[in-house]
């Protein structure tokens, strides 16, 4: 079985920035998100980078020059391209004062066979749409999600929390290890890749039920956007919708 990818992205600045520091990628084996740190402009230039450092795995190996397609594996070349994108950042941020402190969220999958290979850095979220039912498959490097899994907060309480946006972890030119994971696919399958944009003002039933309910992507894409205006937009809102489907 020969699976394929269809995949729509939209990036918007939200109702209260006056910048976007958001950057996606919508290909037909790479889908990704990434969400900037470090203020103006440095966050901007950190998700930038990231996305043109994972945007070659778009491709197929055999297709790239230095790739031996027998040997690398997707899960390899995802933390590859992470690898390379931190390398990226920490020469920008050496020589530029200026940009002391950026990094971003990278959140990436990459169609391999019958599988995606899913690699997570910070806080921008993967969810899977699977017969109706949504499944956040990747568990946010913030501050808030150890509160979560210490009891302390509830999931609802974490969305509220002031500090929700503080992550544990960042490709921010420090060595760090993507959480990498590896998901059979089937056709019907949708993945969602999120900025904490939408999933901080809108909750995961909702964004379920919109991914359910609108099968067309582009559209549905642009009315998870909505939802996030209809909650006030106080941060850059990005999506992807990846769909699976055979040949
Ligand atoms: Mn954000």
């Amino acid at each position: 079985m020969t699976l394929i990818m269809r995949t729509t992205s939209v990036s918007d600045a939200g109702l209260v920035r006056s910048n976007n520091e958001d950057a996606a990628y919508a290909g037909v084996r790479l889908a990704a998100v990434a969400d900037g740190i470090g203020g103006l402009p440095a966050g901007e230039v950190a998700s930038e980078i990231a996305i043109r450092a994972l945007a070659p795995l778009d491709r197929p190996p055999a297709q790239r020059p230095g790739v031996d397609a027998a040997t690398d594996d997707a899960a390899s070349e995802l933390a590859a391209a992470v690898a390379e994108a931190n390398r990226r950042i920490r020469e920008a941020t050496g020589t530029d004062p200026a940009s002391h402190g950026m990094g971003t969220t990278v959140t990436a999958l990459l169609l391999d066979g019958d599988q995606l290979v899913i690699a997570h850095v910070g806080d921008s979220r993967c969810y899977l749409l699977r017969r109706g039912r949504i499944y956040q498959l990747t568990r946010d490097d913030t501050f808030v999600q150890t509160l979560v899994d210490q009891g302390v907060l509830t999931p609802d309480e974490a969305r509220r929390h002031p500090q929700r946006s503080l992550v544990t972890r960042a490709v921010q030119g420090e060595d760090v290890a993507p959480a990498v994971g590896t998901l059979p696919v089937e056709p019907g399958d949708r993945l969602l890749l999120c900025s904490d944009g939408l999933s901080d003002v809108v909750d995961d039933a909702t964004i379920g039920q919109a991914l359910a309910t609108w099968t067309d992507r582009q559209h549905c894409a642009d009315q998870l956007v909505k939802l996030a205006h209809q909650a006030g937009a106080p941060d850059n809102v990005t999506a992807v919708i990846a769909d699976l489907g055979n040949r």
